[in-house]
Parts: C-alpha cells; structure tokens; sequence
C-alpha cells in the first residue's frame, strides 16, 4: 500500500483504497464546488473520473476555483484543471470533456460505466439533465449548490430518497431573476469538501449520512443544520 494513502487505513481499510483506486466517478462542471471535490477525491485515491466543464478561466473565477491559478487566465477551464490535478495525483484517470452536460451528445454512454455522479451545477437545467440521467441509469448522484454564504448539499439514491424535482419541482422563479451571482470561496470550498465526503462514503458503503437529507448551512451566521427531504411524487 502507497504511504500516501496510509492515514486512511484506520478509516476505510486496505480493502477501502482499494475500492476507491478502481472506482469511477462523473462530475459536471470543475469550478468553485466542482473543483473542490475532484481535488479531495484525487487526494483520497479515487482511480477514475470523467469531468465535464467549458470555457476558459476568466479573473473573477480566481476567489473560488482551486484549480484555477493566476497563470491560467485565458486558458481553457479544462487545460487550467489538467494542469493542476496531474500534479496533486498523477494516478488518477481523468477523462476531460471541453464542454457542459447540456452541450454533451453523448452524455449517457458516458455515464454508463460510472458509480456515481457528482451534480456541481450552478445552472438548474443542467441539475435537471443529471438528477434525470442519474435516475434513469440507477446511478446514486451527490448534488450540492450555492448562493452567496448559502450552501445546500444532498445525495439521491435513485427510486429510494427524494430527488431534485422532489425539491424542486420547477425552477425557482428568484433563480432566473439572478444577475450577479453572489460567491466567496469559503461556501464552495465547505460544499465540495461535504460533497466529496459524501462520495466517498456511497462509494465504500453505497449509502451516505445525507441520503434522503439536505445539508444546509448559511456562514454568515454560521449555521448549520441537517434537514429531512421528503420524497414525492415526480415519477421518479
Ligand atoms: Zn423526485
């Protein structure tokens, strides 16, 4: 066993770096969240990833993305990421796609093979595209979003736990009224980290703390507080 992984073993065994190095994970979009959770995956051993995330680095992603640097400004997101995460584990199998799940063809084959998927999306037809493939492909989907000192992370377990259209059924009308979206680096950051510990668990154990729960958390008064999701009827 790598000396790497060694202050893992008193938590998830040999036998659990050995799941974790042959498993598969999907996440959709690398930034703030996104990039957070593929960087303590990769830290934690997970073999293989497939990330979907367009566009270049702009300087206003700088106080939240964790894989993006000073130098990458104008680069493309994924050419940025790549350089990153093949320095923090050069192990890790990471298939980079340039573009957004909503811009994807063929967004199912991908999915196919993976164990679960990771909904890192700002935007709610991008979080209905994955919470719908994720049901359709039974694959468990750890979803986690933001607004300002806000963050909400849950995780679905397909045709057992409330899903996204359980929370939401339509898109909220005060999301489309949003100019500016408003984000410090810390709300992300705490996201992706619950987020990636939540992936870990499904993927050693195939349930998770926040199956069926919403974690919901406001810095600005630092609260925190675990909620029940109800499922309901969405077809789902
Ligand atoms: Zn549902």
């Amino acid at each position: 066993m790598e000396e790497r992984y060694s202050r893992q073993i008193p938590i998830m065994g040999k036998e659990g770096i050995e799941k974790l190095k042959n498993s598969k994970v999907f996440v959709g979009r690398c930034g703030g969240v996104g990039g957070t959770v593929v960087n303590y995956l990769i830290r934690a051993g997970v073999g293989n990833l497939i990330c979907a995330h367009g566009g270049k680095i702009v300087p206003e992603y700088l106080n939240r993305m964790q894989l993006a640097y000073e130098t990458d400004v104008g680069k493309s997101c994924i050419d940025a990421f790549r350089d990153k995460t093949d320095k923090i584990n050069s192990q890790a199998k990471i298939h980079y796609i340039d573009n957004h799940i909503t811009d994807i063809d063929n967004i199912e084959e991908l999915l196919s093979d993976v164990d679960l998927v990771v909904d890192a999306h700002p935007l709610f037809e991008e979080r209905y595209k994955l919470n719908d493939l994720a049901l359709k492909l039974d694959k468990p989907m750890v979803s986690g979003a933001m607004y300002g000192d806000e963050g909400y992370v849950f995780t679905v377990l397909p045709h057992k736990t409330a899903c996204l259209r359980c929370l939401y059924p339509k898109k909220p009308d005060f999301w489309t009224n949003i100019k500016v979206f408003p984000a410090l680096g810390m709300g992300p950051g705490i996201i992706g980290c619950s987020m990636a510990r939540e992936a870990i668990e499904l993927l050693l154990k195939g349930t998770s703390q926040l199956s069926g729960k919403t974690l919901h958390f406001d810095l600005a008064d630092m609260d925190f507080s675990v909620l029940n999701m109800p499922r309901k009827e969405c077809n789902h």
